[in-house]
């Protein structure tokens, strides 16, 4: 539902939302379920979900294994929860989804030994029917695995979701219980009232008021400068982490991942400062990772994907590869430097050795809203002016956590 300007800058809504990407839009969704009514979300971009993360990212349902509790309690909760919830929302409304498996591959000792640590998160996280496999069962399950793969962890309850669809069908089914959506308008300033908040509103260079009591800042990347417009102590410092991803026809490769499942290298961290791969034992990175001193990442990775077919989506045309992190290109920058499909072949190469160079083409780049000095999701309310609760560092899982997010969102919003 959309409305125009002179009708809804009359009215205080009870709750507006800043950001229409997966994450506004599971929160419409849940507070338009609960009969939470006069809520309203703005998007800058002229489409929902827009050009930013949730347009732009790997469609991977992830299953919470990454995630130590000790560190990243929201993370490890919601990911698990949210998994759950995404397979049950896509049966239901028809969103294409496929629970296709994972495989993490370990190919060295030091691999070896990363595995053996995330299996006992995931253990702990009580992630559902985990595996610990030899390389040789790994590659009975996936042929194309290099002879080098050492020790694996059979991941099932992972899979792949189509984008578009996802972020459409939470968006309309909101839209019907009567949110508003309002694209092209830009949050450029907020101020303080009695009770709640006055938002200044860009539509196409013509200035607006928007008045509510509760602001639900889920900016995405932007979310730190969001958190900054209500209080300017605010001490939220997002970076843009650029992802660039690959692809390959699988009409032309029907050799390579025959299995169709997401094949993931043994994740690793590297250092905030120098970027550089950090080698050490697993519990000294869980120690670096609580200092906020190092970042975890999944590695360069195999996945099938949904595309477009006619009028129907397929998960069998088309498998990607990535991401390739690129760092400092700050928040807008999409395009300089994309990485050479070279790139990409090396590094699935010790683990996936039979995918060329040449089969592979750039499919997009994301810009992830990495949190500085802290890896778990932070979502509460501002300190000083607690009718704002903030989303921010929504990266990766948060995709696959938008409903579990929404959920711990109506509930922070209830008490
Ligand atoms: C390359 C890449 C791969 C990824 N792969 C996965 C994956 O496989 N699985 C997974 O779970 N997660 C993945 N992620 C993470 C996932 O995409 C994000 O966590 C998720 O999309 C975040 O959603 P969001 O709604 O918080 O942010 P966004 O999608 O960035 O939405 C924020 C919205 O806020 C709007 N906005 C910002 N400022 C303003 C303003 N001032 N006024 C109005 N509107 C504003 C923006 O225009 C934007 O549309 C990946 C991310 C990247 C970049």
């Amino acid at each position: 539902m959309s409305i125009p300007y002179n009708e809804y800058i009359a009215k205080k809504f009870t709750v507006v939302i800043v950001g229409g990407g997966v994450v506004g839009c599971a929160i419409a969704y849940e507070l338009s379920r609960h009969k939470i009514n006069d809520v309203l979300l703005l998007e800058r971009n002229d489409t929902i979900p827009g050009i930013n993360q949730s347009s732009r990212n790997g469609g991977v349902i992830h299953s919470g294994i990454y995630y130590p509790k000790s560190v990243e309690p929201l993370k490890a909760a919601l990911c698990i929860q949210g998994n759950d919830l995404m397979y049950d929302f896509c049966r239901h409304f028809n969103v294409p989804c496929k629970q296709t498996g994972k495989l993490i591959l370990a190919t060295n000792p030091q691999e070896d030994e990363y595995l053996h640590f995330f299996y006992g998160i995931g253990q702990e996280n009580n992630v559902s029917g985990l595996r610990m496999l030899t390389g040789a069962e790994a590659k009975h399950m996936e042929p194309n695995l290099s002879e080098h793969v050492t020790l694996a962890i059979y991941v099932p309850s992972c899979g792949s979701v189509a984008l578009d669809p996802f972020v459409t069908k939470l968006h309309t089914i909101a839209d019907q219980y009567g949110v508003i959506f309002q694209t092209a308008s830009n949050v450029t300033g907020i101020t303080i009232q009695a009770n709640g908040f006055a938002l200044t509103v860009d539509q196409a260079g013509q200035q607006e008021t928007v008045e509510c009591e509760t602001l639900i800042n889920a900016a995405g990347l932007y979310a730190d400068e969001i958190a900054k417009m209500v209080n300017e102590e605010s001490p939220y410092e997002i970076e843009g982490t650029r992802g660039d991803l690959a692809e390959f026809d699988c009409n032309l490769r029907p050799d390579v991942n025959t299995s169709g499942m997401h094949l993931y290298p043994a994740p690793f961290c590297y250092d905030n400062e120098t970027k550089e791969t950090v080698d050490e034992k697993p519990e000294k990175l869980l120690e670096l990772l609580k200092a906020g001193k190092v970042t975890k990442t999944l590695g360069t990775h195999v996945s099938p994907v949904f595309v477009k077919d006619g009028d129907a989506w397929s998960i069998t045309k088309v498998t990607g590869v990535g991401p390739l992190k690129t760092m400092e290109t700050g928040k807008e920058d999409y395009e300089t430097n994309f990485h050479p499909m070279s790139d990409f072949a090396n590094k699935v190469r010790p683990y996936f050795p039979n995918l060329k160079e040449t089969d592979l083409r750039p499919r997009f780049s994301g810009i992830m809203a990495v949190l500085k000095g802290k890896t778990d999701f932070v979502i509460e309310r501002d300190k000083k002016y607690p009718q704002c609760i903030n989303l921010v560092g929504m990266d990766s899982p948060a995709w696959t956590a938008a409903l579990a997010i929404a959920e711990y969102v109506h509930t922070l919003y209830r008490r």
